[in-house]
């Protein structure tokens, strides 16, 4: 049984999960609790800023004693209800090692029947393995290159690939599930096939299970950002987003048949290597052979 509506409205910080009502989301149903306000990872290419604006990690105020009580009452009507931590910012942000807020919530949640899906891209996760050990969950971890200064151009505060990649060997190695989200894939940034192919073979062979991936969609300032990082692409990315391709749901996509061309090389080399595979908003069912596309298939059920 699914929490009612009535009660959803009375949730604080574990909400039901709302990929900000775009049709071509196909991720399953699901909460999702962001224990920082804003990301200090600072992606140029971030989503959330558009809608929360650009700032630092901040802890929420009196998150736990929240968690507590919207756990209590999604509990009283659902049966292992899936939690995504986090979907508008990362939960391993520089700042946690000082706060552990997102441990205090992870000790929390391992103590009730709860599935437990974590995206993010610090390998500052690690630091849980106990209690990661104990829950049950999957870990998705953003890889978007394996070039070290690209990716710090495009993720200015986040872990280096290097370390990312650790990270995914780690929790492997510990038979914690992991997804990689290869996303997004930018034209002329990271977008080099035989770079992308490379990528999907190093997180494979680190221990990753099921990847998903996605074009990037333009908003107006992560577009801005973009630019002002790689001026020199200015030109091509007008044309590609605002003259050819298409509006949707307050995104600037690529073309459909430029979309299917740039994830191509990624979705090949999974179905070479045997790993599950989805991509994420992008309507191209046939790029997709897995039971969920955001790797939440992979968390263990008490069942
Ligand atoms: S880690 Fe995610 S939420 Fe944080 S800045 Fe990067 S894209 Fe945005």
């Amino acid at each position: 049984m699914f929490l009612p509506v009535m009660y959803m409205s009375a949730l604080s910080v574990i909400r039901p999960f709302d990929p900000w009502r775009s049709p071509l989301c196909t991720c399953p149903r699901k909460y999702t609790l962001n224990p920082y306000t804003g990301c200090s990872h600072m992606c140029l290419y971030c989503y959330a800023t558009s809608y929360i604006g650009k700032r630092e990690s901040t802890p929420k105020r009196d998150l736990i004693v929240r968690v507590v009580r919207d756990l209590k009452q999604i509990l009283r009507f659902e049966t292992e209800p899936l939690i995504n931590m986090s979907t508008s910012s990362d939960p391993y942000p520089p700042e946690e090692t000082i706060h552990k807020l997102t441990r205090r919530v992870l000790e929390i949640l391992c103590k009730h029947p709860v599935r437990l899906l974590i995206t993010t891209k610090s390998s500052l996760v690690v630091r849980d393995l106990d209690l990661l050990r104990k829950a049950r969950c999957a870990v998705a971890i953003t890889v978007t290159t394996l070039d070290e200064s690209l990716a710090k151009k495009l993720e200015p505060n986040a872990p280096s690939p290097r370390e990312r990649l650790r990270a995914i060997e780690r929790l492997s190695r510990e038979d914690v599930p992991v997804a990689v989200r290869i996303d997004p894939v930018i034209p002329f940034v990271n977008d080099d096939p035989a770079e992308l192919r490379r990528l999907v073979q190093e997180v494979v062979s680190s221990g990753a299970v099921h990847v998903v991936t996605s074009t990037y969609k333009a908003r107006p300032d992560n577009f801005r950002r973009l630019l002002d990082a790689f001026p020199e692409l200015e030109r091509k990315l007008r044309r590609l987003y605002y003259e050819e391709g298409e509006k949707v749901h307050g995104y600037r996509y690529l073309r459909p048949d430029l979309r299917k061309k740039l994830l191509a090389p990624i979705i090949e080399c999974c179905r070479t290597v045997g790993v599950s595979y989805a991509v994420c908003r992008e309507g191209i069912p046939e790029y997709r052979r897995a039971p969920s596309c955001d790797g939440s298939h992979l968390v263990r059920s008490r069942a």
